[in-house]
C-alpha cells in the first residue's frame, strides 16, 4: 500500500506512528495511508518563509512561466491524475476531469494573469490602488495605496472534494503574489494532491521551498502562524470556526479566510415556460448539480424554488431526467454517479436526507442503504438521487453534502425569491431564469448581499452560460455569511488577501518615480 508522505523543508518525510487509512469508496478497499506523526512544523515554516524571498524575487513575467511549468507538469501527467480521483475518490471520469481539469485550467488562467501584469507593470512586484490622491493645497504633496506582498507563508487547509482544483486554485493565486504555500489536503482524499506534488517536485520546476505537503494531521502548525502568515481554509462551517479561534490567531493578526458550506439555490422565474429552453437550462443544471461529483460540490444546488403554478411540472421534468442515472463502481461502463467519498460523508448525506424528509414528500430517492451497480454487496458508499417536496426548517440550515435537492414553492414574487435565498444565511453562488428585466432588477438588488455569486440566465444566453456550479478563476468564489465570509480568485482581486494594501503620502515627483506612475 503506498504510504503517502509529506514535502516538507526540501524533502519528503514518512510520518511516525499509527496512519490513516485511505480507501476506494466505491468498494471500501484500502488504497494508501497517510500520517504526518513527527513533521517539525516550525522547522517547516522557517523553511518556508526563507525559500519565500525567491518567489518574491520572480518578476510577474517570471512567476507566468512557473504557473505554465506546473500546468504542462500536471497535463502530462493527466491520465494517471484521472485514474487516481476514480480510486481515491469515487469519481466518474466526468467527475475526476472536473477537478484536474479544473486544476490545469486554473494554474493557466493565472499565467495569463501574471503576463497580463507583467505586461502592465513590467519588472514591477508591486500592485497600485487607484491614482494620487491631492493631500494638501500644494498639490505636490499627495497619496497613494499600494499593494505589497506580504513576506509570510501561506498555509492552505482543503476539503475533500476537490483534491487537485482545490490545491492548485489556492496555489496559484498565491505563487502569483509571490508566497510560498504549504498545502494540506483532506486525509480521505489525499492522494491525488500527493502524487500532484510530487510530479511538480520531480519535475524541477519549482522554486524551492514554494511548495510545501503535509498528508496528515497539521499538528501544531497552525498556532506557530505569525503575523504575515495566512491561513486560507476550504471545508465545513464547523471545522472553519474552530480554526479562526486557534491560539495565538487574534493576538497575532494571522489573515483568516474561510470557504464553507451553502444552501445554494436555483430561482425559475415568473415568466419562464414550462418546456422553454430557459427552463431546460435550469433543470439540466439542477441534474448535473445533484449528480457531478454525487452532489458534493460546495457550489451545488440544495434548494430549488419554482413559482407554485409550476412547481408539478418541474418535478415531472426532474424525477424524468433522473430516472436515467445509474449509481455504481465508476469504473463500470453505464455507470454516470459513483459513491460519496468517505464513510462519514455516507453517514451525514443519508440522515441529512432523512432530516429534509422530516414532514415533506421523498419524491424520488431517500437515505436507505443501496448497492452500487458492480460493486460487492453492501459495500461502497452509495446514495440515491433524492428530490424533496417541500421545506422545513432543516431545508434552509442544514447542507446535505450529496446528490439532494429540494423542491420548494414560492409566490414568484422578486421579493419571495430574494427572502428565501437570505433564509440559508449566506451561500456561494445561486441561480436565477428568467427574461423579465424588472424582476432580474429586484431580485439581483435583494438577493445579492446573501450571495458571493450570482448566474443570471435568460434565453439569450441559456446556451452558452456557464453552470452556476462551476467556479471560474475569473470571477470570484465565496460567499457571506454561513459560507466562510471569505473570497477567492477573481482574476487579480484574489492576490489581494496575500498582499498588504499600504497608503504612502509623499512628494508628487518622488513618489511618481518610486512608483513608476511617471509624475
Ligand atoms: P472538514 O471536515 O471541515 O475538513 C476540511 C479540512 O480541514 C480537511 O483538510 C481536514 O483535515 C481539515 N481539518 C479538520 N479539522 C482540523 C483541525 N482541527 N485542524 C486543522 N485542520 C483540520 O470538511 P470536508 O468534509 O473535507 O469538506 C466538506 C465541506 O467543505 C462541505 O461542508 C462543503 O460545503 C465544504 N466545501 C466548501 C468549499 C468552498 O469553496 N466554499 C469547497 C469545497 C467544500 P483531515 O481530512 O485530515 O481531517
Amino acid at each position: 500500500m503506498i504510504r503517502l508522505e509529506s514535502y516538507v523543508s526540501g524533502r519528503w518525510f514518512a510520518g511516525a506512528g499509527r496512519p490513516a487509512v485511505l480507501v476506494n469508496p466505491s468498494n471500501e478497499e484500502p488504497v494508501a495511508e497517510a500520517s504526518s506523526e513527527g513533521v517539525d512544523f516550525g522547522a517547516a515554516l522557517d523553511f518556508a518563509r526563507q525559500s519565500g524571498a525567491a518567489l518574491r524575487a520572480l518578476t510577474f513575467g517570471e512567476r507566468a512561466t512557473l504557473l505554465k511549468a506546473m500546468a504542462k507538469v500536471l497535463h502530462q501527467a493527466r491520465e494517471e491524475l484521472l485514474d487516481l480521483a476514480q480510486v481515491n475518490g469515487g469519481n466518474t471520469r466526468g467527475d475526476a476531469k472536473f477537478d484536474v481539469d479544473g486544476a490545469i485550467g486554473t494554474l493557466s488562467a493565472y499565467a495569463v494573469t501574471a503576463e497580463q501584469l507583467a505586461g502592465r507593470l513590467g519588472d514591477r512586484k508591486f500592485l497600485l490602488d487607484g491614482d494620487f490622491i491631492q493631500l494638501a493645497r500644494n498639490p505636490r504633496f499627495v497619496g497613494q495605496h499600494i499593494y505589497t506582498t506580504r513576506p509570510g507563508v501561506a498555509v492552505h487547509v482543503n476539503a475533500f472534494n476537490f483534491p487537485a482544483w482545490g490545491t492548485y486554485e489556492k496555489v496559484a493565486v498565491s505563487f502569483l503574489a509571490g508566497v510560498p504555500v504549504i498545502t494540506k489536503p483532506a486525509t480521505a482524499t489525499a492522494l491525488v494532491t500527493y502524487r500532484s506534488v510530487q510530479l511538480l517536485v520531480e519535475s524541477g520546476c519549482l522554486p524551492a521551498g514554494a511548495l510545501s505537503l503535509v498528508c496528515g494531521s497539521t499538528g501544531d502548525l497552525l498556532s506557530r502562524l505569525q503575523p504575515q502568515d495566512h491561513l486560507a481554509f476550504t471545508g465545513s462551517n464547523t471545522t472553519g470556526a474552530a480554526l479562526r479561534g486557534t491560539a495565538g490567531f487574534a493576538e497575532r493578526g494571522v489573515r483568516v479566510t474561510v470557504e464553507a458550506d451553502s444552501l445554494n439555490a436555483a430561482v425559475c422565474g415568473p415568466d419562464v415556460g414550462v418546456g422553454s429552453e430557459v427552463w431546460s437550462t435550469l433543470l439540466r443544471n439542477v441534474v448535473q448539480d445533484m449528480t457531478q461529483k454525487t452532489g458534493q460540490k460546495c457550489t451545488a444546488v440544495r434548494r430549488v424554488f419554482v413559482p407554485s403554478d409550476k412547481l408539478a411540472d418541474f418535478e415531472e421534468s426532474l424525477v424524468d431526467a433522473l430516472s436515467g442515472v445509474v449509481v455504481g463502481d465508476p469504473r463500470t461502463d453505464g455507470v454516470t454517479m459513483g459513491p460519496v467519498s468517505t464513510a462519514n460523508q455516507l453517514r451525514d448525506a443519508r440522515s441529512g436526507i432523512a432530516a429534509l424528509a422530516q414532514g415533506n414528500r421523498v419524491v424520488v430517492g431517500g437515505a436507505e442503504a443501496i448497492d452500487g451497480k458492480n460493486a460487492p454487496a453492501g459495500k461502497g458508499y452509495y446514495v440515491r438521487p433524492t428530490v424533496i417536496a417541500g421545506a422545513n426548517a432543516s431545508t434552509h440550515d442544514l447542507e446535505v453534502f450529496g446528490p439532494c435537492v429540494s423542491l420548494v414553492p414560492y409566490d414568484g414574487s422578486a421579493a419571495g425569491a430574494a427572502a428565501d435565498i437570505g433564509r440559508g444565511q449566506g451561500s456561494l453562488v445561486s441561480s436565477f431564469y428568467s427574461d423579465d428585466r424588472a424582476w432580474i432588477g429586484d431580485v439581483v438588488a435583494g438577493a445579492a448581499p446573501w450571495l458571493g455569486r450570482m448566474l443570471v440566465c435568460g434565453s439569450k444566453v441559456a446556451d452558452m452560460a456557464t453552470p452556476p456550479g462551476m467556479v471560474l478563476p475569473s470571477m470570484v468564489h465565496g460567499g457571506p455569511g454561513r459560507a466562510g465570509g471569505g473570497e477567492e480568485l477573481g482574476g487579480e482581486r484574489g492576490l489581494l488577501f496575500y498582499m498588504q494594501r499600504t497608503a504612502v503620502a509623499g512628494d508628487r515627483v518622488v513618489l511618481g518615480k518610486v512608483f513608476g506612475t511617471g509624475e
